[in-house]
C-alpha cells in the first residue's frame, strides 16, 4: 500500500467571494478523464505536455449553436474560422457538420481547397490577398471578402483577363458602441465609405455584389454591439436595394462571441457574464427579420464564430516539473509547457486543474512555464492546491488560437490528439522532432561540421 504523503494540519481564513449563478468558486474541480480517458494514460501514450481536443464537443457545441439561429432565422450558414485552430481533423469536423471555410490568407485557402472544400463554400476574408490568390479564388467562385480601395482597385483590373464575374462582398466597419474600435478592417459605414465602395463595384460591372460582411470584434460579451451592428447591415442592404435596385444575397455578421474563459482582470468568472448563443442569435436575427426584406426572399445569415464554437474542446495537459518559494515568499509551480503552447495566457486567466483528487488546502501561487524567459507565466495568481513535482495538470479551454499561435521557441511543439466519437485517442498532430524542424535550414558548405 502507498503510504499517504502527511501534510501538516493549517488553519485557513476562509475567502468566500461574490457567489455568482453557480455558487462560489474556489474550489478547482480535478479533470482525471477526457471523454473517459484517464489523463495519466494519455500522457503515459502521447507524453507531456499533450494537447487533447474532444470531437464529441466540437460536434455538440457546433449543433448547438447552428440549431439555435435556424430555429430564429430560416436561412443559416456557419463558416469555420480557419485561423481559429486550422488542424485538418478539426476542419473536418466543422465541415462534416455543415461548415463553409473562412480564411484570411493565402495559405489557409490553400489548406480549405486541400481539405476538400468547394471554392464555392469558401469565404476570403483579410487585408492581404495576393493578386494570385485573388485570381485563384475568383476562378474557384470563393466568395471574397474586399478590405481597402487598393483591393477593390485591384480586383477591377485583374477581373478583366478572368473568364467568370468575381462573387465579392465588402467588410464593413461601423460603431457598434464597442471600445476600442475596429476600424483598420474594412470600408467604414458611418462616414460614407462603403456606400462610395458599393459605388465603384456596381460602376465597374466587373464584379458580382453579392453580400456584406462585418466582424465586430472579439470577446464580444455585448449582445447590443451585435444587435447595433445586425440594424445597420440589414439597412444598409435595404439601401442598397433601393438606390441601385440591387440585391443582397447575404449578410455575413462575422465571429466575436466569447467563450466561457475568463478575461484577465476581469471581476466577475465569465461563466456567469458570457452570453449564450440564444442570446447572440436573439440580438442578430431580431433586427433582420424586422428589416422589412421581402419574405420569401431573405438574404442569407452567415456566422464565422471562431472560439465559442472550439474553446471548449480543448485541454492541454502536462507536467509540473517544480515547486519552489520566491525570494518574497511566494509559492511559485513550473510546468512543462508555457505561453509558447498556451498563448491565450497572454489574455486569459486559465484554470489549471489537478488530475488526482487533492486535499483542500490551497495556497497564491505563480504559475510558470519552462521558458527561459521573463514573460513565460501563465498565471501571475492562483489559488492552487499543493502540487508536487510529477504532478499533471490540466488545462481546459484552450482549443481556440492556441494550435495556430502557438510558437516555437526553445522547446518543440508536442503531439495533439483528438477523442473521437467512439471514445478512442487519435493522433491528429505528431510533436516536432529536432529534424522535423531543422528540415527548411540550409547551412553552408563552409560553415557545415
Ligand atoms: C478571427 C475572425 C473570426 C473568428 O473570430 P472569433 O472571435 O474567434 O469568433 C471571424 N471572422 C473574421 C473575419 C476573423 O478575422
Amino acid at each position: 500500500m502507498n503510504k499517504k504523503l502527511f501534510e501538516p494540519p493549517v488553519i485557513k481564513r476562509m475567502h468566500t467571494g461574490m457567489p455568482g449563478k453557480n455558487g462560489t468558486s474556489g474550489i478547482i474541480e480535478p479533470i482525471s478523464h477526457i471523454d473517459n480517458n484517464s489523463v495519466s494514460t494519455l500522457i503515459s501514450l502521447f507524453g507531456s505536455p499533450l494537447f487533447v481536443l474532444s470531437e464529441k464537443t466540437i460536434r455538440e457545441t457546433c449543433r448547438k449553436a447552428v440549431d439555435t439561429f435556424q430555429s430564429r432565422y430560416p436561412k443559416v450558414q456557419f463558416g469555420w474560422s480557419y485561423k481559429t485552430n486550422y488542424l485538418d481533423a478539426v476542419c473536418q469536423v466543422f465541415h462534416q457538420e455543415g461548415s463553409w471555410a473562412e480564411v484570411v490568407s493565402g495559405f489557409e485557402y490553400d489548406k480549405a481547397i486541400r481539405n476538400g472544400v468547394d471554392g464555392r463554400e469558401i469565404i476570403f476574408n483579410g487585408p492581404d490577398k495576393s493578386e494570385e490568390d485573388l485570381i485563384k479564388a475568383a476562378n474557384n467562385h470563393s466568395y471574397i471578402h474586399i478590405d481597402h480601395f487598393d483591393e477593390l482597385y485591384t480586383l477591377i483590373r485583374l477581373a478583366e483577363n478572368i473568364e467568370v464575374k468575381p462573387r465579392v462582398a465588402i467588410r464593413i466597419n461601423m460603431e457598434t458602441g464597442l471600445f476600442p474600435k475596429w476600424d483598420r478592417f474594412g470600408f467604414n459605414y458611418e462616414n460614407g465609405e462603403a456606400l462610395e465602395a458599393v459605388r465603384k463595384i456596381l460602376a465597374s460591372g466587373k464584379l458580382d455584389l453579392v453580400g456584406l460582411h462585418t466582424h465586430i470584434g472579439t470577446y464580444v460579451t455585448s449582445t447590443s454591439a451585435y444587435r447595433i451592428a445586425a440594424e445597420k447591415m440589414a439597412a444598409f442592404a435595404m439601401e442598397i436595394q433601393g438606390k441601385f435596385d440591387k440585391r443582397i444575397l447575404y449578410l455575413d455578421m462575422g465571429g466575436g462571441f466569447a467563450s466561457l474563459n475568463t478575461l484577465k482582470g476581469a471581476y466577475h468568472n465569465a461563466a456567469d457574464t458570457t452570453p449564450g448563443f440564444d442570446q447572440y442569435a436573439e440580438a442578430i436575427t431580431g433586427p433582420l427579420i424586422r428589416a422589412g426584406f421581402d419574405p420569401d426572399n431573405m438574404p442569407l445569415l452567415i456566422l464565422e464564430t471562431g472560439r465559442a464554437l472550439i474553446d471548449d474542446a480543448g485541454f492541454l495537459v502536462g507536467t509540473v516539473l517544480a515547486t519552489k518559494r520566491l525570494a518574497d515568499g511566494r509559492k511559485a509551480m513550473i510546468l512543462d509547457f508555457g505561453v509558447n503552447l498556451l498563448f491565450t495566457a497572454f489574455w486569459y486567466d486559465h484554470m489549471i486543474h489537478p488530475v488526482r483528487e487533492m486535499t483542500g488546502t490551497t495556497e497564491d501561487a505563480v504559475v510558470y512555464g519552462p521558458l527561459c524567459m521573463n514573460i513565460d507565466m501563465i498565471r501571475d495568481q492562483m489559488k492552487l492546491p499543493l502540487f508536487q513535482k510529477d504532478d499533471h495538470v490540466v488545462v481546459s479551454r484552450t482549443g481556440a488560437y492556441n494550435m495556430t499561435q502557438w510558437l516555437q521557441f526553445i522547446t518543440l511543439r508536442p503531439n495533439v490528439i483528438m477523442i473521437g466519437m467512439d471514445g478512442k485517442p487519435n493522433l491528429i498532430r505528431k510533436a516536432e522532432t529536432l529534424d522535423s524542424l531543422v528540415q527548411n535550414e540550409i547551412t553552408p558548405d563552409h560553415l557545415l561540421p
